[in-house]
């Protein structure tokens, strides 16, 4: 669908920068930490932030905080809350400044907050409906088949140990994908994109 008139004609904030994308700021995600985080409360653990966080020094976990530290020496904090899952162990969350629960904090010039906070967007929000198409079929490519995240790749071959049914079910999935989304110009999508949403 092209875009409605009044979107194309409408006064559109002027920003300062553009909105940052979500997939390309270095971010902590709660899922890698997680087992950082002591159980008790009289316990503390430190980490180094190593080849995984390269702009931070240490990160400090106690029951219900985490503390980072960056190269120039800025402390950065946030809380830890404990979700009720209704199935099981309770479940890490960070707490943003402004309130919000995060899974992901997102660093924008060393500031570590939420997704929201910096105003940030996905990928596919700045894509057209023939580019999600595209990005979905990438992303099944490279997850899924374990091919390279590229239309004009060949599609992998099945590999031994893979099931049949599953494998043509996919691939088809993405020739339906490709054949909707296959347009003349077309412009790759950058490999860090990706690696977000490696599973
Ligand atoms: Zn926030």
């Amino acid at each position: 669908m092209p875009m409605p008139l009044q979107l194309r004609y409408a006064r559109r904030p002027r920003r300062a920068e553009p909105r940052p994308t979500v997939e390309l700021m270095p971010s902590i995600s709660v899922h890698d930490i997680r087992n950082a985080i002591p159980r008790n409360y009289n316990r503390l653990n430190e980490v180094e932030g190593g080849c995984k966080y390269p702009s931070l020094r240490s990160l400090r976990f106690s029951f219900n905080h985490m503390e980072i530290e960056d190269y120039s020496g800025r402390i950065q904090s946030f809380t830890i809350k404990w979700a009720r899952t209704y199935f099981g162990p309770h479940r890490p969350i960070f707490l943003c400044s402004c309130g919000r629960g995060a899974i992901r904090l997102y660093a924008k010039y060393g500031s570590y907050k939420c997704r929201r906070c910096h105003n940030a967007v996905y990928t596919s929000q700045r894509q057209s409906a023939k580019g999600r198409k595209r990005f979905k079929a990438c992303k099944l490519r490279l997850n899924k088949l374990g091919g390279l995240p590229s239309i004009d790749e060949p599609i992998a071959s099945k590999a031994k140990w893979k099931h049949r049914k599953r494998y043509e079910r996919l691939r088809n999935q993405v020739r339906a994908l490709e054949a909707v989304a296959k347009t003349k110009r077309s412009q790759d999508i950058a490999t860090k994109v990706f690696t977000y949403h490696l599973p």
